[in-house]
Formats: structure tokens, sequence, C-alpha cells
């Protein structure tokens, strides 16, 4: 059963902590929740949201006309070497959960801030280790027939920050089941704490931020030339790092309102000041995008979602 609630303030559910409010807002915990919901708004003739963990979200400084949707539905099994888990699970709880059970083999996921469902669908992944690698069915349902389907690991069309439900967002994600390894129980708590140390020392947690900003480029063979003998490293997929190129146009660290490409890992946006607004961050990027076009050709694609 769920609760309808009126001009509830976006920002604080964000990672970001920027946007205004939602017109309409309910909290879902079930199946069922998302299916009420979406019937909700769809009755009420009004557009909706799925909002999760908010940590790859930029919401408007106006808001959102409409009703959003929050994904806390946080039900999760073993059952062997398999973990089904609801997609408003914390991937991070969910990872600690599975060293618990000695099972492993996702522990470079640690840390990545959301839930499994906003992992699924854009494909998260850290330091060569996606949620693609480990998934081995994903459970969803239509949003206008409320169809329930059960989508294989090749039906999920996982490729690089992307997914069959990143392109169609008719299907909401429900839950999805991981195959992990059953490893020794040190072993994985201990390449959890490097993960998360790793991503301490980049700079990659606890910031007002939305992750990377962009995504990594696929660029032309010249550039992935230069960054590979700068770098002296091997571009996957031909891809550059977005961040490279930011600081390559000469705008790390470069500042519009109270937002600034960052110092440490230029592709995250950071809300420096507490008080940025989503104008400011999207004038940013916007300055970032023409300038990494103009030098280099490369169209810069936003990782973060827009609301
Ligand atoms: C400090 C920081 C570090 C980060 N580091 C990484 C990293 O190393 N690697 C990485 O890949 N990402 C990283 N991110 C980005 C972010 O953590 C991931 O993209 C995360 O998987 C998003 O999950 P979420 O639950 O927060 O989704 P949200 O931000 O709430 O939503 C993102 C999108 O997913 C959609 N969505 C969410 N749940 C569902 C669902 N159940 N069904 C359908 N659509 C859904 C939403 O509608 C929205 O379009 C980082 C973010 C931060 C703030």
């Amino acid at each position: 059963m769920i609760t309808i609630q009126k001009d509830i303030p976006l920002g604080p559910l964000t990672t970001f902590e920027i946007g205004g409010n939602a017109r309409l807002y309910c909290e879902v915990r079930s199946e069922a929740d998302i299916e009420e919901a979406i019937r909700y708004a769809q009755t009420e003739e009004v557009p909706f949201f799925i909002l999760a963990g908010g940590s790859n979200m930029l919401i408007d400084d106006d808001g959102f006309d409409g009703l959003v949707i929050r994904m806390l539905s946080d039900s999760y099994s073993f059952e062997g070497n398999m973990l089904t888990a609801s997609s408003g699970c914390n991937l991070s709880v969910l990872i600690d959960a599975a060293a618990k059970h000695i099972l492993g083999s996702w522990e470079k996921l640690a840390g990545i801030p959301g839930t499994l469902g906003g992992a699924v669908r854009g494909n998260a992944g850290a330091f060569g280790t996606e949620i693609k690698d480990v998934v081995v069915e994903v459970s969803a349902m239509h949003i206008h027939t409320f169809e329930k389907k059960i989508f294989t690991t090749e039906e999920c069309e996982f490729s690089y920050r992307n997914s069959f439900f990143k392109l169609h967002p008719e299907w909401v994600i429900i839950s999805a089941t991981m195959r992990l390894a059953e490893k020794d129980q040190k072993e994985i708590l201990a390449e959890i704490e490097h993960t998360i140390h790793e991503r301490e020392i980049r700079h990659l947690q606890n910031v007002r931020a939305a992750g990377s900003y962009f995504m990594n480029p696929v660029a032309p063979e010249h550039v992935v030339k230069y960054f590979e003998t700068e770098k002296a490293t091997t571009a996957r997929e031909g891809r550059v790092p977005a961040g490279w190129l930011i600081d390559k146009v000469g705008l790390k660290g470069e500042r519009e309102g109270g937002a600034i490409a960052s110092v440490q890992h230029p592709n995250y946006l950071v809300n420096e000041t507490g008080s940025a607004t989503a104008y400011d961050v999207t004038q940013l990027a916007e300055r970032i995008k023409h300038a990494v076009y103009k030098e280099y050709g490369i169209t810069l694609q936003e990782e973060v979602t827009l609301l």
C-alpha cells in the first residue's frame, strides 16, 4: 500500500544534493507497490519517474511536476552461490552480505553508491569489474502492460555503462539474480577493504557529485594513441577517460557558480559549496562539452541522468 505525499524536496535524496521538489512522491517497497504507484500516475495522468539511490542523478532546480517513485525494496536471499535481491537493495550492503555467506567475485564494485537496480540499468563498474559479470537474470515489469518478464544476461544487452533497461525505460527492474563464487572469506573481506581504500585515495567517495558525469568516449585513433603514450597504458574498447580530456582542454578545477570540475577527478562535477544549482552544473557541463568537441571533435555524453 503506497502513500502519496506532496511537494517533497528531491535534492536530499541525491548524492549531488541538488534539485527542486517532486509535486507528488511515494516510496515503494514491493513489486505490488511499484505497480500501484505506476497505475496511480497513469490514472491521474501525471508523468512518473523512478528514483533509486539518487547517486547518478541531476535533478532540475524546478523539481519534477509529476510523481517520483522511490525504490526502497530491500529483500534478498541466497540459494547456494546464487543471490536474488530486489532492485532497491543497496549494492554495497549486498556485497557485504555475500561476503558473510563466503561468496564473492564482485568485490571491486564495493563502494559504488546506489542500488542494485541502478547498477543493473547502467551496468555499473569499477576497476575492471562490471555488474554484468555476475548478473544471470533480471526480473522487470512493463509500465504499460504490467507484464513481468525474466531477462537472461544476453537479453539485458549489457555494454559499457549501458543495458537494455537504459534503452527501454518502459521496463522497471524489480529484482536481479547474481551468480557469485565461493571464496576464502578473509580474501573477500580484504578485497572489499582494499577497493574502498583505493576509492578513497582517488577521491571517488563521499563527495557531493553523481560519480562520473560523462561516459568515457570512444575516441579517434590519434587521441587514443596520445592517451596511451602519455599514460603508458592501454585504452579499453578504444575509449579514453572523459576526465583526461577535461584536463587536456584546461578545464580541470573550472568553476561555474557553486559547481567545480574536481581537481582530483575532473569528470566528477562537484557541488562544492553545497549551494550549487542544476543550472550551474549543466552550464559547466556545456562548457566542457564545447571545449572537448572543439579540440578533439569528440562529443561527450552524460552518464548522469538529467531529470
Ligand atoms: C561518489 C560516487 C561514486 C560513484 N562511482 C561509480 C563507479 O565507480 N562506477 C559506476 O558505474 N558508477 C559510479 N557512480 C554512479 C552511481 O553510483 C551508479 O550509477 C549507480 O549504479 C546508480 O544507482 P542508483 O540506485 O543511485 O540510481 P539513481 O541515481 O537513483 O538512478 C539512475 C537511473 O537509473 C534509473 N533506475 C534506478 N533504479 C531503477 C530500476 N529499478 N528500474 C529501472 N530504472 C531504474 C533511474 O530512473 C535513473 O534514470 C558513483 C556515484 C557517486 C556519487
